[in-house]
């Protein structure tokens, strides 16, 4: 085939692709906060909420993020949204969640603690965007009552959107969300050996 007619070919290929997206964004009416799952075994849940978030403080918009990671480990986004982003609110469960140590009603106290405060975000309209990181497996453990986080997150100010990301997550937590990801884990530098590294691991 001749490049003209392979370069005619590709036009009208892309010309009718383009009318079916135009005739899908024409359909979709409605305009209201978006709720989302980042879930899966793959890499790359995470870094996907806070590349959102990053987009949402591209448009000025009010972000309010919660991490329910153990630990005093600090993480490359955490240190730049407290150094450089102070309006966004920032709260990590951090001290108190032994994984190791067994301390289950410590990590449920823990659970909680934090839960209470991300809770009233998701009832403040004033929040665009609600990044509620690793919930999935407080929900796993049975340290959150699955039904009041669903109802909290379903009762949300209608123009708010937020994401959970993490493992697992359930059906009655997919069902309350409108996007569902699953980062699948094709392949993983760390089982070749690799370390985990600063500024694309955490
Ligand atoms: P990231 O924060 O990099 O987006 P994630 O949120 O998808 O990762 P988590 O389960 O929260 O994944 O784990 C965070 C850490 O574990 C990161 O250092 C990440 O590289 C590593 N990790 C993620 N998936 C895997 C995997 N399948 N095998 C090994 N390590 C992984
Ligand atoms: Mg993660």
């Amino acid at each position: 085939m001749s490049d003209d007619r392979k370069n005619a070919r590709h036009k009208a290929s892309m010309e009718k692709q383009k009318a079916k997206v135009d005739a899908r964004i024409e359909e979709a009416s409605e305009e209201r906060g978006i709720a989302l799952l980042i879930t899966g075994n793959g890499k790359g849940k995470s870094s996907s909420g806070f590349g959102m978030v990053m987009r949402a403080l591209g448009y000025g918009q009010k972000v309010g993020v919660v991490q329910f990671i153990k630990g005093q480990q600090l993480s490359g986004e955490e240190i730049y949204l407290r150094d450089h982003c102070p309006q966004v609110e920032f709260h990590q469960m951090g001290t108190g969640f032994t994984w190791n140590t067994q301390d289950r009603e410590g990590d449920i106290a823990a659970a909680q603690r934090t839960w209470a405060l991300a809770k009233p975000m998701l009832e403040n309209p004033e929040f665009d965007l609600v990044l509620l990181d690793e919930l999935t497996y407080m929900l796993a453990y049975k340290y959150l009552p699955e039904e009041e986080v669903i109802a909290a997150i379903r009762n949300r100010p209608v123009e708010q959107s937020v994401v959970v990301t993490g493992r697992g997550g359930g059906s009655a937590l997919q069902d309350v969300m409108d996007t569902v990801s699953e980062v699948k884990d094709v392949k993983h530098a760390f089982r070749a050996g690799i370390k985990a590294r600063k500024g694309v691991d955490f």
